[in-house]
């Protein structure tokens, strides 16, 4: 006897996204492209695998995502590709490379999509998860800063959630302010360095920014008395965040200053926020971003402007799955077709039901394939979730009838027949306004 093949499992930390929860996933998707055209914003579609070369030189290598984070292998002719860990070098990549931002073009765009980091794999943190991004072009004024964080408010705000998150906001100032400010920082850490945790000992040479984000209670204790990177902003940064701290407070978001928010990419510079939430345990912020004004020329374009956000759409499934699960499920039908009789039968129900289909372009049918008896193919029509199912067996067929039967009780009692001209009117009203 043949032995039972071994069966194959899916990859650590990159989950399948079953029939039962995709439907969610649409509403997202269907609320984040509507929004998004409500401002102007257009979609831009980037490939998934980019050179390498790119994610070094966009995010920097000294950052976790380059160090350890990436997925990057040879392709046959021994190029190194890397699955995109994110959306953003793609997208300036391809803004450019497209002239997209040429003549001083301002651009909108937004995406969504896998994006790939070898982390370990939790609740929250997986190694395929998938992203909406945002990425504008072209404007250096806070209005768009401002622009950017209201679109998410509004998304996070459709989505019933603006009473679970929190926007932390801060200016990180020009990259010489950030300069001066990390010197500092470094001078006044090395004095503490043996107390450092260890990811924070190797920062202070490679990446001591990122020192502030360290979850090290100890490091944080030290950090108190460091240096504020507020007292080293200019003057630009200054005004350009007071002027985007007047504009939420004119459309009436809130949110928190937190000077020790730095954002673990290289290319930030003065705004930087987040959406935190504490219903997620340490998998915390479902949204981030900035400005990242030196981005376009660092990858070969003139300097152009930029800033953008990214949320984490695993994170915002599991904030709805705990505060407020979308119970429009676009994928839930309306009705199931029952088809009862010999085949000449079978081929004049499909008939009628490409005919309805074509009468009712909205409708959502099940047509049920593959025989049985009526009783089994009731049973299938109660658990597909229809509202109501349609009945053709063989003598409705032969009068053009076809029955109807209300499956829940708000859609009507009783078994009613009626003729197939009659049908979509019918069903049609049935279904309307429920
Ligand atoms: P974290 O500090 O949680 O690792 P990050 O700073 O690395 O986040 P970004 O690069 O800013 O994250 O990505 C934007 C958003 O994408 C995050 O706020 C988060 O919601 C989501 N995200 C990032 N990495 C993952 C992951 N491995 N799994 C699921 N979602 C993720
Ligand atoms: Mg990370």
């Amino acid at each position: 006897m043949a032995k039972k093949a071994k069966s194959i499992q899916n990859i650590k930390g990159m989950p399948d996204i079953l029939p039962s929860v995709s439907g969610q996933w649409q509403y997202l998707e269907k609320t984040l492209a509507d929004m998004m055209a409500g401002y102007g914003y257009r979609e831009i579609r980037m490939p998934i695998v980019e050179s390498t070369d790119l994610f070094k030189r966009s995010i920097g290598e000294v950052t976790d995502i380059v160090e350890k984070e990436m997925y990057t292998f040879s392709d046959r002719n021994n190029e190194s590709l890397t699955l995109r860990p994110e959306g953003t070098a793609g997208c300036v990549r391809a803004a450019l490379q497209n002239g997209l931002l040429d003549n001083q073009a301002q651009q909108r765009l937004w995406y969504q999509g896998p994006m790939f980091r070898y982390e370990k794999p939790q609740k929250g943190r997986q190694r395929q998860f998938n992203q909406m991004g945002v990425e504008t072009f072209g404007i250096a004024t806070p209005d768009i800063d401002a622009e950017l964080i209201t679109i998410a408010w509004r998304f996070l705000q459709k989505l019933g959630l603006t009473e679970h998150v929190k926007l932390e906001i801060n200016s990180i100032g020009s990259l010489d302010a950030r300069n001066a400010f990390k010197a500092a920082l470094v001078e006044y850490l090395s004095v503490f360095k043996d107390d450092l945790d260890e990811d924070s000992q190797r920062r202070l040479d490679s990446n001591p920014l990122r020192i502030l984000d360290s979850k090290s209670e100890k490091t944080q204790a030290i950090l108190v008395n460091a240096p504020d990177l507020h007292d080293f902003l200019d003057d630009e940064s200054k005004q350009d965040f007071q002027q985007l701290c007047q504009m939420l407070d004119a459309v009436d978001i809130r949110y928190t200053v937190n000077n020790r928010l730095v954002r673990g990419l290289d290319y930030y510079n003065k705004t930087v926020f987040e959406w935190v939430t504490t219903d997620l345990g340490a998998q915390g912020t479902i949204c981030a971003g900035g400005r990242y004004d030196s981005l376009v020329e660092q990858l070969g374009g003139k300097s152009v402007p930029a800033v953008g956000f990214a949320m984490g759409v695993e994170r915002l499934n599991l904030l709805l799955d705990t505060v407020n699960p979308i119970q429009n499920d676009p994928q839930q039908v309306d009705v199931y077709f029952i088809i009862s009789g010999d085949n000449a039968t079978v081929r004049q129900a499909m008939v009628m039901a490409e005919n309805l289909r074509q009468a009712m372009p909205q409708l959502k049918m099940i047509s049920h394939c593959g025989g049985g008896s009526f009783k089994s193919q009731m049973k299938k029509a109660d658990k597909s979730g229809a509202k109501i199912a349609l009945i053709a067996g063989s003598d409705e067929v032969e009068k053009s009838e076809v029955s109807i039967k209300p499956l829940r009780g708000e859609f009507g009692e009783g078994q009613k027949t009626v003729a197939v001209q009659d049908l979509a009117s019918l069903l049609t009203s049935m279904l309307s306004d429920k």
